[in-house]
């Protein structure tokens, strides 16, 4: 297995690349002809280039393979490019996207390129120079986005400042090491990496157990990453699909176990704004609670409020199929900057998680003050407010004393491994910390 200081001493300078080094370029065009000369241009920049002559197959090597940028063309048989792009976007938003083609696009593209979901368009036949130009861009476009990954920040001896150069070594190692993880992201759920951890969710009249936050662990081949790391990698390099998919058979699968000793618990779940872009995740929801026959308010889904997330409709439908099946739904975070109040009315959320900054002001009046206010708002809106990130007594009792009634923080319990819950109920320990 390929450790961290191998990946660092390697000489990005050389032509022959290893295989986690090479920058991936997939072209996508149905004439042979074009595919070999733009093979025999790009190989020269040194790029490891797969090609595809429709968009199906096109697919198929995406999710194969970890590709850095494509170069599709506009006019193939069946799907246009520009379809199989804008897909390509939603699935892994962080590639670089070209299109090219043989005739002057208009409205569509216009529209693709201020969407974000294609990059750059190009006219057939090319000029060598621009074309190079324009791929070297888009792939130091996709490193300067790695490289600020879960702060990632590019190394301050950069010699451009902060702007990535293709010979820039430490940016080009760090995009190296962080799309190394994406891709072992993508099989963890299946080689036994993941774990989940559980966090109490504890009522402050009495300090009785009234659930657990499921929170994700990766224990990756280089060892354990930070949740704020690797969830950030899995948005970026697709992974986070499989890792939800993963998470909440889990949580379904403990849910079951344990929920029977635990009368009207809940076990909240993460998922990230990506996991609303398509059906898969209230699909998957809807079918796991009923294999394991769980009620489905046995489960809450954690979902970070953002402006994007609001604003989509088809996100807001999919949030609105959650809540028809009778999942609960938090708002995670809330307070800690992208909250839109204009919203929250109209969401379906039943909680709504306090973010740990504004816990950590709870001993300050002002702090108090703002607490009290949002806590009225959520009992208001007939929300449960979950007070995150409790550290001492004294935040406990001031939360309390606000009419807090549920809270979560290292005061109470850390997240505990799920055999350490296990042994809890087996110790009779079901009710009370
Ligand atoms: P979150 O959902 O807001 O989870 C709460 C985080 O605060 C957890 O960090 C937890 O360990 C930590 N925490 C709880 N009590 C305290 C406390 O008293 N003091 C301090 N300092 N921290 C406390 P963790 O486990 O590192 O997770 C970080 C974030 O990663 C989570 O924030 C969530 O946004 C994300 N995450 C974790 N698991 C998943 C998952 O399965 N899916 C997704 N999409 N995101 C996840
Ligand atoms: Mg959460
Ligand atoms: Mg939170």
């Amino acid at each position: 297995m390929l450790q961290i200081a191998d990946v660092r001493k390697r000489d990005f300078g050389t032509p022959c690349m290893t295989e986690s080094s090479a920058r991936r370029l997939l072209i996508v065009d149905d004439d042979p002809g074009v595919r070999r000369a733009l093979k025999r241009l790009l190989r020269k920049e040194g790029y490891e280039i797969h090609s595809a002559s429709d968009t199906q197959s096109a697919e198929r090597v995406l999710e194969r393979d970890t590709i850095d940028v494509i170069l599709c063309d506009q006019d193939m048989p069946g799907r246009k490019g520009i379809e199989f792009l804008k897909d390509a976007a939603k699935k892994y938003p962080h590639q670089g996207r070209l299109l090219i083609s043989g005739r002057f696009q208009s409205d569509e593209v216009a529209t693709a390129l201020d969407a974000g979901d294609i990059h750059k368009f190009m006219m057939k036949p090319w000029d060598e120079a621009i074309l190079k130009a324009d791929i070297r861009a888009s792939f130091r476009r996709i490193v300067s986005e790695y490289a600020n990954a879960a702060n990632q920040e590019v190394p301050p001896n950069s010699a451009t400042n902060g702007r990535v150069s293709v010979d820039d070594t430490a940016a080009w190692t760090e995009f190296d090491e962080n799309r190394r993880m994406s891709r072992e992201l993508h099989t963890a759920a299946g080689d036994g990496s993941l774990a989940l951890q559980y966090q109490p969710q504890v009522g402050l009249e009495d300090n009785a157990i009234l659930g657990f936050e499921a929170l994700l662990r990766w224990n990756a081949s280089t060892g354990p990453v930070s949740p704020e790391r690797f969830i950030a990698l899995a948005e970026r390099g697709g992974a986070m699909g499989k890792l939800t998919h993963w998470v909440v058979g889990e949580v379904c699968h403990r849910a079951k176990q344990w929920l029977p000793l635990w009368n009207d618990a809940k076990i909240g779940l993460n998922i990230s704004p990506i996991d609303l872009r398509d059906d898969a995740l209230v699909n998957h929801v809807e079918t796991t609670l009923a294999e394991h026959g769980l009620r489905p308010g046995s489960i809450v889904v954690e979902v970070t409020e953002s402006q994007a997330l609001c604003r989509d409709t088809q996100t807001l439908t999919r949030l609105g199929r959650l809540a028809d099946l009778g999942v609960g739904l938090a708002i995670d975070d809330f307070g800690a900057g992208a909250t839109s109040l204009s919203y929250i009315a109209d969401l379906p959320f039943t909680t709504l998680k306090l973010d740990r900054s504004l816990t950590q002001q709870l001993e300050d009046d002002k702090g108090a003050t703002v607490v009290s206010k949002i806590v009225e708002m959520a009992r208001d809106l007939d929300m449960q407010t979950i007070i995150e990130g409790i550290e001492t007594e004294q935040q406990a009792q001031i939360a309390r004393s606000l009419g807090a009634n549920v809270a979560q923080g290292y005061f109470f319990s850390k997240p505990q491994t799920r055999n350490r819950v296990s042994e809890w109920i087996a110790a009779g320990r079901g009710g009370k910390l």
